[in-house]
């Protein structure tokens, strides 16, 4: 087993073969369930040696674990993680909130990272759809999940004009930054299906 945790809820798995780096990130918005369910479970399976990696490294981590406990988007006004990632939020070492710092600790995971899998859900039902930059060696990565759309936004009109989701962080450090939807946050039943694609 090369599972080791390397923070609160932040689990590294090494192959030693040569290899991309994946992180994959459940929780980032505490009430979307699937995302956490997939964690968890992948967790599981490499702890249990059911599953394991062929060629470089993964890590698999919940993203804001006090949304998680209170089964909310955020715990905070304000305090949206996937807003957390723009390097003015990063570099802000007065902001000592719960939400900068575990920014903080993840966006160095992923500065050493190649690809990047969000998990994320949708407040309304909603099908499937992937949430990220379409480009070409997004492809490579889009064609694996079940989903039709692809719903960019290049101009970071929803992080205010800079990048700031974890997706548009892990592109800006030269990585395939990938967000996907899953459908409505309170069915969780793609859970197997989701994890099957990562
Ligand atoms: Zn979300």
């Amino acid at each position: 087993m090369n599972l080791k945790q390397i923070k609160s809820n932040i689990y590294q798995i090494d192959s030693n073969k040569p290899g991309k780096k994946i992180i994959v990130l459940g929780g980032v918005h505490g009430s979307e369930k699937t995302g956490i369910a997939v964690v968890k479970k992948m967790i599981n399976l490499f702890e249990k040696n059911k599953i394991n990696l062929v060629s470089g490294s993964a890590v698999l981590a919940l993203g804001n674990e006090k949304a998680i406990e209170a089964n909310k988007r955020m715990v905070r006004e304000g305090g949206d993680l996937n807003r957390y990632f723009s390097q003015e939020k990063l570099n802000d070492l007065e902001d000592t909130s719960y939400e900068a710092n575990r920014a903080r600790e993840l966006a160095k995971i992923i500065d050493s990272a190649d690809v990047l899998l969000d998990i994320h859900s949708t407040l309304k039902p909603s099908r499937a759809f992937l949430a990220c930059e379409n480009a070409p060696k997004h492809y490579e990565i889009h064609k694996w999940f079940n989903a039709q759309d692809v719903i960019t936004d290049q101009n970071y009109i929803l992080s205010g004009g800079n990048y700031s989701t974890t997706d548009e962080y892990m592109n800006a450090k030269g990585g395939v930054g990938v967000c996907f939807e899953t459908g409505y946050a309170k069915d969780t039943s793609t859970a197997y299906e989701v994890m099957q694609s990562i």
